[in-house]
């Protein structure tokens, strides 16, 4: 049997050629005909080029169709697709190009020059571009070449894909992701969240993530749907398409923004089914709020990159605000003790660990890495923290890395922060462990404001006082303008460390 993900797609390309996969809201449309034909004459140039099997493809480019067309083209070729974000600075692009030694290189229409020299320097062989305009010297080639019809025959364990991490906790890990893994993955969340052909899915999301890419793309491809392209969040512009719209992919920034218009309401969101949230946490009011407003229970899930998606809310039954649901079918979830590793009771906070046929098949060229996170019985250590309550909702706690020991007693920085945002005046906060003289690690808060309100430390500081132990409070609160963010909404707190490195020193 043939494993290559590309087949699992394949059908709908051929059931309903007319039909439209892509637009964008500027009037382009790519039917279902148009992607495949396209996708296989790139899978020619691919070929031409001298791109085998297992051959890595760096994709770093604006998001387009196009691009899709190219990780389509890649899937049927057998080649292992590796998208990078387009913020990455040239050190940064070296720095992957010599780790992954791909065959090609396909970068913005822009940058070929720069490209060029550093794929000298990293010995790749080959460089293409590709714009967001249908341009570049990839689609020059594409125009003049005949389709490839042939689909690489693929054991289940085969690479479709090399996805960086985000670098949230420390430099981005290669995850190599198998034709199985993504296979798994699309079908256990297209039957978890209902997907089918009538579904139209916005857009917003970059695709160099698993969330965009992956969990939005594959779920499209896998049910024959459609889906409009944004280049990026505009919450006016999605309300705009809501109308004629089914179902929105979106991390939390997402919801936030929508909930700052006040367009959003039933009417606006009427035709939609589902919103979906993910990435980093929602927060528990966003979720009630966009629910007074609209009448739709926000649907949240939890995955990574290593595993794709994990966990999610029901589809149908309480979507649990603050909670990221149950286990998808075929994957298992449990938490264990961060020192002895013993699995963990309900209501008991420590290591979230998952095994399935969504888990990848280890760290790029990182064996010690990969062998480090695994049990022997094949759980996958996440690094994040969280527990399981007694109607087996999971809770993500936050990341291990994240976890502030001072004076020996562990403090979990969410719960701080929860108490820190109950104060009225307060947008957002995070709390993260700096080095301290006696303490090994002080407590240390950073708290947004809401617009036009103000406090002072000591105030934060006396409404914790009777909510929390002691040793659990900050030793100092600092006022920011806004959290560090990246473009998935993750709050950076190594920033803030970095930041705050000196203060009790
Ligand atoms: P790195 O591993 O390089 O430090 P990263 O972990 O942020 O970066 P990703 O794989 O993109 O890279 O993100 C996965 C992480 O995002 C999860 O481990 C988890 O911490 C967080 N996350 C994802 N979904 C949720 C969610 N619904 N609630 C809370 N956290 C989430
Ligand atoms: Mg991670």
């Amino acid at each position: 049997m043939n494993h290559n993900l590309y087949l699992q797609f394949l059908g709908n390309f051929e059931h309903d050629p007319d039909k439209v996969l892509i637009d964008t809201p500027s009037g382009e449309t790519y039917r279902y005909r148009d992607v495949l034909s396209t996708s296989r004459r790139m899978a020619r140039v691919l070929r031409d080029t001298g791109v085998e099997r297992g051959d890595r493809v760096v994709v770093q480019v604006d998001k387009s169709p196009q691009a899709i067309m190219l990780y389509l083209a890649c899937l049927q070729t057998g080649a292992v697709y590796l998208p990078l974000n387009t913020a990455y600075t040239e050190a940064e692009v070296e720095y992957f190009l010599s780790d992954a030694e791909p065959r090609l290189y396909v970068c913005c229409p822009a940058d070929v020059e720069t490209a060029r020299s550093l794929a000298q320097r990293c010995g790749v062989a080959a460089v293409e571009s590709l714009g967001s305009g249908a341009d570049g010297s990839l689609m020059d080639r594409v125009e003049s070449a005949g389709e490839e019809t042939r689909v690489a025959e693929l054991e289940a364990d085969e690479l479709a894909s090399i996805l960086y991490t985000s670098g949230t906790t420390g430099r981005s890990k290669g995850a190599m992701l198998s034709h199985g893994n993504l296979a798994a993955n699309s079908q256990a969340l297209a039957q978890t969240w209902r997907f089918t052909a009538d579904d139209h899915l916005l857009h917003a999301l970059p695709i160099f993530h698993i969330h965009g890419l992956f969990v939005a793309c594959n779920i499209v491809l896998t049910v024959g749907a459609s889906m409009t392209f944004l280049p990026k969040l505009d919450a006016e512009q999605l309300l705009d398409l809501m109308p004629r719209a089914t179902a929105l992919m979106g991390v939390p920034t997402f919801y936030t923004r929508l909930l700052a218009s006040p367009r959003l309401d039933r009417t606006t969101t009427a035709n939609m089914r589902l919103f979906v949230s993910g990435s980093a946490p929602l927060l528990a009011e966003t979720h009630r709020e966009f629910s007074e407003r609209t009448g739709h229970a926000i649907l949240e899930r939890y995955g990574m990159t290593e595993t794709n998606m994990n966990t999610s809310n029901p589809y149908d039954g309480e979507r649990r605000p603050g909670t990221v649901g149950f286990a998808l079918p075929g994957s298992e979830v449990r938490i264990t003790d961060r020192e002895s590793g013993k699995a963990l009771a309900a209501g008991e906070t420590g290591l979230v660990e998952v095994r399935g046929p969504n888990v990848f098949q280890g760290y790029w060229r990182m064996p010690e890495k990969t062998a480090a996170e695994f049990r022997d019985d094949g759980f996958f250590i996440t690094g994040d923290l969280g527990l399981i309550d007694a109607d087996g909702y999971l809770h993500i706690v936050g990341r291990d890395k994240d976890l502030v020991i001072s004076g020996g007693y562990n403090v979990y920085p969410k719960e701080i922060e929860q108490w820190i945002d109950e104060i009225p005046q307060v947008a957002e906060s995070a709390v993260i462990g700096v080095a301290h003289p006696d303490l090994g690690e002080g407590v240390t808060a950073a708290v947004v404001l809401k617009p036009g309100e103000s406090l002072d430390e000591s105030q934060v500081l006396a409404a914790l006082e009777d909510k929390v132990a002691r040793y659990k409070q900050p030793k100092r609160v600092f006022f920011i303008d806004s959290l560090p963010r990246n473009v998935m909404g993750k709050v950076q707190k190594n920033a803030l460390r970095d930041r705050y490195a000196d203060i009790y020193r």
